[in-house]
C-alpha cells in the first residue's frame, strides 16, 4: 500500500466501526480472538463498509447503488496518491490541479476523494446513464459542484471529451482512468448475470484471478470490446491529436501482459514518454500507465 495511504497503518478496525455503525454490525463475525472481522464474501458488507469509510474517513456521504461495482476505497486512494506524487515531484499545486476522470462510475469515486482530499479540480465522463446520473447526484449533494463536472459521454465513440479537443484552452493537469478491464468473453466467464443483468463473480481460476472478495457489477463496469488493452490504446490513439493539453495520460491496468501490449505501442511513439507503476493492495496487484507529451512534466 502506498506510504500515505491513511489505511497503511490504520487498517479498518471492524470492532470499532461495528460500535459506530449498527449498519455495519450485522455484516461483520467473531474471529477466534475475539475481535470483529467484516464477511468480504458479502457484496452488501462491502459496499456498506464503503459507505461507512467515505463518511467517516471524508465527510462524504454517496448514494451507491446495490446493483454497481463498489469501488475499495485504500485501493482508489493508491491511484489518487500515485498521481499526487507525480504533481508533488513536478512542484504542481494543488489549488492548480485540473484532472479528467475517464469512467467516473455511479460513486464518481475519484473526482470525490481527490476534490475533497486534495482540493483538485475534476471534469469526470460516464457513458451509462444511470451511473452518470447519479454521479451527478453525489457531487451535488456533497457541495462539489464547483470542483466537480461530470459529462456523460453520449456514443462512446471518443473517449476524451470534446470539450477537451475544442475551442477552450485548458490544460489540464492530468487525466486517470479505471477502464472496464475484460473483454466480453472473459467476463462471461468469470462472472454470472441474474435476470436483471446484475453481474456476480463466479469464478476466480485462469490468467486473471476474479476479485477475492465478493464482486457486484453491471456489465458496461466490467467489459468493454478488446478489454482493458483496447481501452487503453484509444486513448493513447487519441492522445496523438490533444498532446499536452492533457499534461499527463495515466490509466490504470489489471494485468501484467496488459501493460505489455500497451508499452509495445507506447515505445514506438517517439514524442511520448511513459512509466510505469505498481499498486499493491493487499494480495491485488494493478497496474499504473502514465504517458506525456510534455517536455517539461518529469517522471518519479
Ligand atoms: N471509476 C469508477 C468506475 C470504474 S468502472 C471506479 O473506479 O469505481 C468503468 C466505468 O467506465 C463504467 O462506469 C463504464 O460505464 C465507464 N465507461 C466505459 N466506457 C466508457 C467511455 N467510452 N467513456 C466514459 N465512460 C466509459
Amino acid at each position: 500500500m502506498h506510504e500515505r495511504n491513511p489505511y497503511k497503518k490504520n487498517p479498518p478496525n471492524f470492532t470499532l466501526l461495528a460500535r459506530d455503525y449498527p449498519e455495519l454490525r450485522k455484516h461483520c463475525f467473531v474471529t477466534p480472538r475475539g475481535t470483529l472481522n467484516l464477511n468480504f464474501n458479502d457484496a452488501e458488507a462491502v459496499r456498506i463498509l464503503t459507505l461507512v469509510l467515505l463518511k467517516k474517513d471524508f465527510g462524504l456521504v454517496v448514494e451507491l447503488p446495490r446493483n454497481n461495482l463498489v469501488p475499495r476505497i485504500p485501493q482508489r486512494l493508491n491511484y489518487l496518491l500515485f498521481i499526487e506524487d507525480l504533481l508533488m515531484h513536478n512542484a504542481v499545486n494543488n489549488e492548480d490541479v485540473f484532472g479528467i476522470d475517464i469512467g467516473t462510475g455511479a460513486s464518481c469515486i475519484y473526482p470525490l476523494l481527490g476534490a475533497k482530499k486534495f482540493g483538485w479540480k475534476f471534469l469526470a465522463t460516464e457513458i451509462d446513464e444511470d451511473s452518470a446520473s447519479i454521479a451527478m447526484s453525489n457531487v451535488k449533494s456533497n457541495n462539489l459542484s464547483e470542483k466537480i463536472t461530470v459529462i456523460r459521454s453520449s456514443d462512446g465513440k471518443m473517449i476524451f471529451p470534446e470539450a477537451v479537443g475544442a475551442g477552450d484552452e485548458e490544460v489540464y493537469t492530468f487525466s486517470m482512468c479505471n477502464p472496464p478491464f475484460y473483454d466480453f468473453e472473459e467476463s462471461d466467464k468469470k462472472y454470472a448475470a441474474d435476470e436483471n443483468d446484475v453481474y456476480e463473480n463466479v469464478v476466480t481460476e485462469g490468467e486473471r484471478p476474479g476479485p477475492r472478495s465478493a464482486t457486484v457489477a453491471k456489465l458496461n463496469e466490467l467489459a468493454t470490446e478488446g478489454g482493458e488493452v483496447a481501452f487503453v490504446l484509444r486513448m493513447v490513439e487519441e492522445s496523438k491529436k490533444l498532446r499536452a493539453r492533457i499534461r499527463v495520460y495515466t490509466s490504470m491496468v489489471g494485468i501484467k501482459t496488459s501493460m505489455y501490449k500497451i508499452e509495445r505501442v507506447l515505445k514506438e511513439i517517439a514524442e511520448i514518454r511513459y512509466m510505469v507503476s505498481t499498486l499493491n493492495q493487499g494480495r491485488t496487484q494493478r497496474f499504473v500507465i502514465a504517458w506525456t507529451y510534455d517536455n517539461a512534466v518529469k517522471f518519479l
